[in-house]
Protein backbone atom coordinates (compact mmCIF):
# COMPACT_ATOMS: atom_id res chain seq x y z
CA UNK A 1 0.00 0.00 0.00
CA UNK A 2 0.94 2.96 -0.86
CA UNK A 3 1.72 5.80 2.03
CA UNK A 4 1.22 9.90 1.94
CA UNK A 5 3.95 11.79 0.20
CA UNK A 6 3.67 13.98 3.35
CA UNK A 7 4.36 11.30 6.02
CA UNK A 8 7.49 9.32 3.37
CA UNK A 9 9.64 12.98 2.91
CA UNK A 10 9.12 14.67 6.16
CA UNK A 11 13.41 13.96 6.40
CA UNK A 12 13.34 14.76 2.75
CA UNK A 13 15.71 11.85 2.01
CA UNK A 14 18.26 13.06 4.67
CA UNK A 15 19.23 11.70 8.27
CA UNK A 16 17.29 13.31 11.46
CA UNK A 17 20.72 13.50 12.60
CA UNK A 18 20.66 10.92 15.95
CA UNK A 19 23.09 8.63 14.71
CA UNK A 20 25.84 9.45 17.05
CA UNK A 21 22.92 9.98 20.35
CA UNK A 22 21.16 6.47 19.01
CA UNK A 23 25.18 4.82 18.61
CA UNK A 24 25.82 6.21 21.93
CA UNK A 25 22.60 4.58 23.94
CA UNK A 26 23.49 1.47 21.97
CA UNK A 27 26.99 0.82 23.86
CA UNK A 28 25.18 1.90 26.78
CA UNK A 29 22.73 -0.66 26.54
CA UNK A 30 25.62 -3.31 25.63
CA UNK A 31 27.26 -2.08 29.61
CA UNK A 32 29.87 0.44 27.42
CA UNK A 33 29.52 3.43 29.90
CA UNK A 34 29.58 6.83 28.08
CA UNK A 35 29.35 10.31 29.28
CA UNK A 36 26.54 11.62 27.11
CA UNK A 37 26.56 15.37 26.23
CA UNK A 38 24.09 15.06 23.75
CA UNK A 39 20.45 15.09 24.33
CA UNK A 40 18.47 18.82 25.43
CA UNK A 41 17.66 17.12 29.12
CA UNK A 42 18.35 17.88 32.28
CA UNK A 43 20.24 15.59 34.48
CA UNK A 44 18.37 16.41 37.48
CA UNK A 45 14.66 15.09 37.07
CA UNK A 46 11.40 17.16 37.90
CA UNK A 47 11.15 18.56 40.95
CA UNK A 48 9.43 16.45 43.93
CA UNK A 49 7.47 19.27 45.05
CA UNK A 50 5.83 19.22 41.59
CA UNK A 51 5.19 15.76 41.43
CA UNK A 52 3.48 16.48 44.80
CA UNK A 53 1.00 18.78 42.78
CA UNK A 54 0.52 16.28 39.85
CA UNK A 55 -0.29 13.30 42.07
CA UNK A 56 -2.49 15.38 44.56
CA UNK A 57 -4.64 16.69 41.61
CA UNK A 58 -4.86 12.83 39.91
CA UNK A 59 -5.95 11.90 42.89
CA UNK A 60 -8.43 14.89 43.16
CA UNK A 61 -9.88 13.78 40.40
CA UNK A 62 -8.49 15.46 37.09
CA UNK A 63 -8.19 12.26 35.31
CA UNK A 64 -10.65 12.96 33.13
CA UNK A 65 -10.77 14.77 29.64
CA UNK A 66 -9.50 18.22 30.15
CA UNK A 67 -10.20 21.62 28.35
CA UNK A 68 -8.87 21.02 24.90
CA UNK A 69 -7.35 24.89 25.15
CA UNK A 70 -5.52 24.03 28.38
CA UNK A 71 -7.46 25.12 32.04
CA UNK A 72 -8.32 28.56 32.45
CA UNK A 73 -5.74 28.67 35.57
CA UNK A 74 -3.27 27.32 33.56
CA UNK A 75 -3.41 29.95 30.47
CA UNK A 76 -4.17 32.99 32.73
CA UNK A 77 -0.92 32.43 34.60
CA UNK A 78 0.41 31.55 31.10
CA UNK A 79 -0.57 34.87 30.00
CA UNK A 80 0.18 36.65 33.11
CA UNK A 81 3.68 35.49 33.06
CA UNK A 82 3.89 36.69 29.41
CA UNK A 83 2.51 39.78 30.12
CA UNK A 84 4.39 40.53 33.35
CA UNK A 85 7.94 40.05 31.39
CA UNK A 86 7.16 41.49 27.61
CA UNK A 87 4.63 44.59 28.98
CA UNK A 88 2.35 42.79 25.79
CA UNK A 89 -1.44 42.81 26.83
CA UNK A 90 -1.92 39.17 27.15
CA UNK A 91 -5.34 37.12 28.05
CA UNK A 92 -5.93 33.64 28.19
CA UNK A 93 -7.62 33.94 24.70
CA UNK A 94 -4.11 34.65 23.27
CA UNK A 95 -2.52 31.32 25.08
CA UNK A 96 -2.94 27.54 23.68
CA UNK A 97 -1.69 25.05 26.22
CA UNK A 98 -0.23 21.47 24.10
CA UNK A 99 1.63 18.94 24.39
CA UNK A 100 5.03 20.47 24.79
CA UNK A 101 6.71 23.05 22.64
CA UNK A 102 6.81 20.32 19.69
CA UNK A 103 3.09 20.34 19.27
CA UNK A 104 2.86 24.31 19.62
CA UNK A 105 6.11 24.30 16.62
CA UNK A 106 3.16 22.36 14.76
CA UNK A 107 -0.08 23.99 15.38
CA UNK A 108 1.86 27.21 14.55
CA UNK A 109 3.11 26.86 11.68
CA UNK A 110 -0.20 24.71 10.28
CA UNK A 111 -2.29 27.94 11.46
CA UNK A 112 -0.04 30.42 9.01
CA UNK A 113 1.28 27.74 6.13
CA UNK A 114 -0.96 26.23 3.47
CA UNK A 115 0.50 23.49 0.86
CA UNK A 116 3.82 24.54 -1.36
CA UNK A 117 4.09 28.06 0.81
CA UNK A 118 7.64 28.85 2.01
CA UNK A 119 8.47 28.76 5.41
CA UNK A 120 11.88 29.98 6.35
CA UNK A 121 13.79 28.61 9.42
CA UNK A 122 17.10 30.02 10.42
CA UNK A 123 20.80 27.43 10.11
CA UNK A 124 22.19 25.98 12.15
CA UNK A 125 18.43 24.98 13.70
CA UNK A 126 16.55 22.60 16.21
CA UNK A 127 16.48 18.80 14.63
CA UNK A 128 12.85 18.39 14.53
CA UNK A 129 12.25 22.38 12.54
CA UNK A 130 12.16 21.20 8.84
CA UNK A 131 10.00 18.30 9.11
CA UNK A 132 7.25 20.12 11.47
CA UNK A 133 7.80 22.99 8.14
CA UNK A 134 7.07 19.55 5.98
CA UNK A 135 4.28 18.24 7.72
CA UNK A 136 2.41 21.90 7.50
CA UNK A 137 2.60 21.06 3.76
CA UNK A 138 5.14 23.87 3.16
CA UNK A 139 8.56 24.38 1.23
CA UNK A 140 11.38 24.04 4.40
CA UNK A 141 14.49 26.89 3.29
CA UNK A 142 16.74 27.46 5.71
CA UNK A 143 18.69 31.14 6.15
CA UNK A 144 22.14 30.28 6.88
CA UNK A 145 24.37 32.24 9.75
CA UNK A 146 28.15 31.90 9.88
CA UNK A 147 30.02 30.51 12.71
CA UNK A 148 31.90 34.05 13.16
CA UNK A 149 29.29 36.56 13.49
CA UNK A 150 28.02 33.82 16.50
CA UNK A 151 25.41 32.45 14.45
CA UNK A 152 23.29 35.17 14.25
CA UNK A 153 21.24 35.99 11.22
CA UNK A 154 22.16 39.33 9.74
CA UNK A 155 19.69 41.72 8.09
CA UNK A 156 21.29 41.39 4.85
CA UNK A 157 20.36 37.86 4.84
CA UNK A 158 16.64 37.86 5.97
CA UNK A 159 16.02 40.57 3.40
CA UNK A 160 17.23 38.46 0.60
CA UNK A 161 14.72 35.64 1.89
CA UNK A 162 11.44 36.96 2.86
CA UNK A 163 10.81 38.50 -0.09
CA UNK A 164 7.45 35.65 -1.00
CA UNK A 165 8.16 33.97 2.24
CA UNK A 166 4.90 33.12 4.39
CA UNK A 167 6.85 32.35 7.61
CA UNK A 168 9.64 32.93 9.26
CA UNK A 169 10.88 30.53 12.19
CA UNK A 170 13.35 31.92 14.71
CA UNK A 171 14.95 30.64 18.43
CA UNK A 172 16.60 32.72 20.66
CA UNK A 173 18.29 31.48 22.94
CA UNK A 174 19.56 29.41 20.32
CA UNK A 175 19.33 25.62 20.06
CA UNK A 176 21.75 24.27 18.93
CA UNK A 177 24.43 27.54 19.01
CA UNK A 178 23.52 29.00 22.64
CA UNK A 179 23.64 32.45 20.72
CA UNK A 180 21.28 35.07 22.01
CA UNK A 181 19.85 37.23 19.74
CA UNK A 182 21.29 41.19 19.93
CA UNK A 183 19.08 43.94 19.94
CA UNK A 184 20.20 44.79 16.17
CA UNK A 185 19.46 41.16 15.28
CA UNK A 186 16.07 41.03 16.42
CA UNK A 187 15.41 44.69 15.11
CA UNK A 188 16.33 43.05 11.33
CA UNK A 189 14.37 40.26 11.82
CA UNK A 190 11.07 42.56 13.06
CA UNK A 191 11.56 44.93 9.85
CA UNK A 192 12.02 42.00 7.39
CA UNK A 193 8.83 40.13 8.11
CA UNK A 194 7.16 43.29 8.53
CA UNK A 195 8.15 45.05 5.46
CA UNK A 196 7.43 41.26 3.39
CA UNK A 197 4.71 40.96 5.83
CA UNK A 198 5.66 37.50 6.68
CA UNK A 199 4.35 34.93 9.72
CA UNK A 200 7.01 35.17 12.74
CA UNK A 201 7.50 32.08 14.98
CA UNK A 202 9.54 32.84 17.84
CA UNK A 203 10.69 29.74 19.53
CA UNK A 204 11.57 31.04 23.25
CA UNK A 205 11.64 27.69 24.74
CA UNK A 206 14.96 28.84 26.85
CA UNK A 207 13.72 31.91 27.81
CA UNK A 208 14.91 31.33 31.47
CA UNK A 209 18.34 29.97 30.61
CA UNK A 210 20.49 33.69 29.83
CA UNK A 211 23.64 33.37 31.00
CA UNK A 212 24.81 37.30 29.18
CA UNK A 213 22.53 39.79 27.83
CA UNK A 214 18.68 39.90 27.93
CA UNK A 215 16.06 37.68 26.05
CA UNK A 216 14.44 40.02 23.61
CA UNK A 217 10.75 38.83 22.74
CA UNK A 218 10.19 40.32 19.29
CA UNK A 219 6.01 39.89 19.99
CA UNK A 220 7.30 42.79 22.18
CA UNK A 221 8.33 45.11 19.27
CA UNK A 222 5.76 47.83 17.68
CA UNK A 223 3.54 46.30 15.00
CA UNK A 224 4.74 42.82 15.74
CA UNK A 225 2.02 40.95 18.19
CA UNK A 226 -0.57 40.49 15.53
CA UNK A 227 1.76 38.79 13.17
CA UNK A 228 3.91 36.87 16.18
CA UNK A 229 2.95 33.13 17.56
CA UNK A 230 5.40 33.10 20.22
CA UNK A 231 6.52 29.06 21.13
CA UNK A 232 7.06 28.26 25.33
CA UNK A 233 7.07 25.30 27.57
CA UNK A 234 7.96 23.61 30.78
CA UNK A 235 10.41 21.38 29.64
CA UNK A 236 13.54 23.39 29.59
CA UNK A 237 12.31 26.04 32.09
CA UNK A 238 11.20 23.55 34.95
CA UNK A 239 13.06 20.16 33.97
CA UNK A 240 9.80 18.84 32.32
CA UNK A 241 10.28 17.43 29.82
CA UNK A 242 8.54 14.25 30.16
CA UNK A 243 5.31 15.86 31.10
CA UNK A 244 4.61 17.14 27.73
CA UNK A 245 2.97 20.70 28.22
CA UNK A 246 4.12 23.63 26.03
CA UNK A 247 2.13 26.35 24.57
CA UNK A 248 1.42 29.15 21.99
CA UNK A 249 1.27 32.63 22.30
CA UNK A 250 -0.79 34.50 19.36
CA UNK A 251 -3.90 36.88 18.02
CA UNK A 252 -7.17 34.75 19.62
CA UNK A 253 -8.39 34.41 16.02
CA UNK A 254 -4.97 32.46 15.28
CA UNK A 255 -6.02 30.95 18.74
CA UNK A 256 -9.01 29.67 18.04
CA UNK A 257 -8.38 27.95 14.61
CA UNK A 258 -5.56 26.23 16.69
CA UNK A 259 -7.51 24.67 19.21
CA UNK A 260 -9.91 22.75 16.96
CA UNK A 261 -6.54 21.50 15.54
CA UNK A 262 -5.89 20.61 19.24
CA UNK A 263 -9.61 18.98 19.53
CA UNK A 264 -8.73 16.94 15.74
CA UNK A 265 -4.82 15.62 17.18
CA UNK A 266 -4.47 15.58 20.83
CA UNK A 267 -7.63 16.41 22.90
CA UNK A 268 -5.38 18.47 25.02
CA UNK A 269 -3.37 18.04 27.68
CA UNK A 270 -4.18 16.16 30.90
CA UNK A 271 -5.41 17.48 33.61
CA UNK A 272 -3.47 16.65 36.06
CA UNK A 273 -0.48 17.09 34.10
CA UNK A 274 -1.62 20.97 33.68
CA UNK A 275 -1.78 21.21 37.48
CA UNK A 276 1.77 20.43 37.98
CA UNK A 277 2.29 23.05 35.52
CA UNK A 278 0.32 25.33 37.16
CA UNK A 279 1.83 24.93 40.62
CA UNK A 280 5.50 25.08 39.02
CA UNK A 281 4.70 28.37 37.02
CA UNK A 282 3.28 30.00 40.36
CA UNK A 283 6.56 29.25 41.87
CA UNK A 284 7.96 31.95 40.00
CA UNK A 285 11.50 33.15 38.74
CA UNK A 286 13.30 31.80 41.74
CA UNK A 287 12.86 28.20 40.30
CA UNK A 288 13.61 28.78 37.30
CA UNK A 289 16.83 30.27 38.08
CA UNK A 290 17.62 26.78 40.22
CA UNK A 291 16.93 24.90 37.50
CA UNK A 292 19.07 27.38 35.11
CA UNK A 293 22.35 27.58 37.63
CA UNK A 294 23.65 24.39 37.20
CA UNK A 295 24.25 25.27 33.38
CA UNK A 296 25.51 28.43 34.21
CA UNK A 297 27.97 27.13 36.22
CA UNK A 298 28.90 24.71 33.18
CA UNK A 299 29.54 27.41 30.94
CA UNK A 300 31.67 28.97 32.79
CA UNK A 301 33.93 25.60 33.20
CA UNK A 302 33.57 25.78 29.65
CA UNK A 303 35.27 29.05 29.27
CA UNK A 304 37.84 28.07 31.99
CA UNK A 305 38.09 24.96 30.61
CA UNK A 306 38.55 26.90 26.87
CA UNK A 307 40.59 29.89 28.00
CA UNK A 308 44.03 28.54 27.42
CA UNK A 309 44.30 27.00 24.16
CA UNK A 310 43.50 28.05 20.51
CA UNK A 311 42.79 24.73 18.75
CA UNK A 312 39.13 24.85 19.75
CA UNK A 313 36.80 28.39 19.34
CA UNK A 314 33.86 28.45 21.76
CA UNK A 315 31.19 30.32 20.15
CA UNK A 316 29.90 33.04 22.76
CA UNK A 317 27.62 30.81 24.29
CA UNK A 318 24.97 33.58 25.76
CA UNK A 319 21.98 31.28 26.97
CA UNK A 320 20.33 27.98 26.74
CA UNK A 321 22.10 24.51 27.51
CA UNK A 322 24.43 23.99 24.89
CA UNK A 323 28.24 25.00 23.46
CA UNK A 324 29.10 25.28 20.24
CA UNK A 325 32.80 24.57 19.68
CA UNK A 326 34.36 25.12 16.44
CA UNK A 327 36.89 22.32 15.67
CA UNK A 328 38.07 23.09 11.96
CA UNK A 329 41.62 22.83 13.60
CA UNK A 330 41.22 19.32 13.66
CA UNK A 331 40.89 18.73 9.97
CA UNK A 332 38.05 16.94 10.74
CA UNK A 333 34.06 17.19 9.93
CA UNK A 334 31.47 17.64 13.29
CA UNK A 335 30.69 14.17 11.99
CA UNK A 336 34.17 12.34 11.89
CA UNK A 337 34.65 14.35 15.18
CA UNK A 338 32.20 13.43 17.16
CA UNK A 339 32.19 9.62 15.85
CA UNK A 340 35.91 9.46 16.86
CA UNK A 341 35.07 11.20 20.19
CA UNK A 342 33.02 8.34 20.73
CA UNK A 343 34.56 5.54 19.48
CA UNK A 344 38.41 6.50 21.44
CA UNK A 345 36.77 8.29 24.28
CA UNK A 346 33.30 7.28 25.20
CA UNK A 347 31.77 10.48 25.40
CA UNK A 348 29.09 11.15 23.05
CA UNK A 349 28.06 14.98 21.62
CA UNK A 350 26.64 16.07 18.70
CA UNK A 351 27.97 16.69 14.97
CA UNK A 352 27.10 20.25 14.03
CA UNK A 353 26.07 19.18 10.75
CA UNK A 354 22.68 17.46 12.61
CA UNK A 355 21.80 20.94 12.62
CA UNK A 356 22.42 21.76 9.53
CA UNK A 357 24.89 23.41 6.89
CA UNK A 358 25.74 26.24 8.78
CA UNK A 359 27.41 24.63 11.23
CA UNK A 360 29.73 22.38 9.84
CA UNK A 361 32.78 21.68 11.60
CA UNK A 362 31.64 22.13 14.30
CA UNK A 363 30.23 19.42 17.56
CA UNK A 364 27.64 20.86 19.79
CA UNK A 365 28.32 20.21 24.16
CA UNK A 366 24.86 19.71 25.94
CA UNK A 367 25.66 21.02 29.39
CA UNK A 368 24.01 17.62 30.79
CA UNK A 369 25.95 16.00 33.17
CA UNK A 370 27.31 16.98 36.83
CA UNK A 371 30.18 19.28 36.81
CA UNK A 372 32.98 16.88 37.48
CA UNK A 373 31.90 14.93 34.87
CA UNK A 374 31.08 17.36 32.53
CA UNK A 375 34.66 18.89 33.19
CA UNK A 376 36.82 15.95 32.60
CA UNK A 377 34.67 15.35 28.95
CA UNK A 378 35.76 18.67 27.99
CA UNK A 379 39.41 17.99 28.88
CA UNK A 380 39.40 15.16 27.07
CA UNK A 381 38.01 16.77 24.51
CA UNK A 382 40.30 19.05 23.99
CA UNK A 383 43.22 17.19 24.44
CA UNK A 384 41.76 14.80 21.55
CA UNK A 385 41.07 17.76 19.42
CA UNK A 386 44.53 19.09 20.28
CA UNK A 387 46.24 15.77 19.27
CA UNK A 388 44.14 15.57 16.18
CA UNK A 389 44.94 19.11 15.01
CA UNK A 390 48.92 18.34 15.78
CA UNK A 391 48.73 15.46 13.26
CA UNK A 392 46.72 17.35 10.49
CA UNK A 393 48.93 20.18 10.61
N1 LIG B 1 12.38 24.16 20.49
C1 LIG B 1 13.68 23.96 20.74
C2 LIG B 1 14.67 24.94 20.25
C3 LIG B 1 14.09 22.81 21.45
O1 LIG B 1 15.40 22.62 21.69
C4 LIG B 1 13.12 21.89 21.89
C5 LIG B 1 13.50 20.62 22.61
N2 LIG B 1 14.77 20.21 22.60
C6 LIG B 1 11.79 22.17 21.60
C7 LIG B 1 11.44 23.31 20.92
C8 LIG B 1 10.67 21.26 22.00
O2 LIG B 1 10.66 21.01 23.34
P1 LIG B 1 9.40 20.38 24.08
O3 LIG B 1 8.52 19.76 23.06
O4 LIG B 1 9.96 19.40 25.04
O5 LIG B 1 8.74 21.53 24.76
Amino acid sequence: MQLSHRITHLLDGGSDGWEIFNRARAMIAAGTPVTELTIGEHDIRTDPSILAAMDASARAGHTGYASVPGTDALRDTIAARVEDRTGVTTTRDNVLVTTGGQAALFAAHMAVLDPGDRALFIDPYYATYPGTLRAAGARAEPIPTHSREGFQPTRSALMAACPGAASLLINTPNNPTGAVYAPGTTDAICEAVREHDLWLISDEVYDTQIWNGTHLSPRARPGMAERTLVIGSMSKSHAMTGSRVGWVIGPAEAISHMINLSTDTTYGVPGFVQDAALFALEEGAPLEDKIAAPFRRRRALTEARLASQNTIRMIPADGAMYVMLDIRTTGLSGDAFASALLENHHIAVMPGESFGHSAAGHVRVAMTTDDDSYDQALATLVSFAQELAARSS
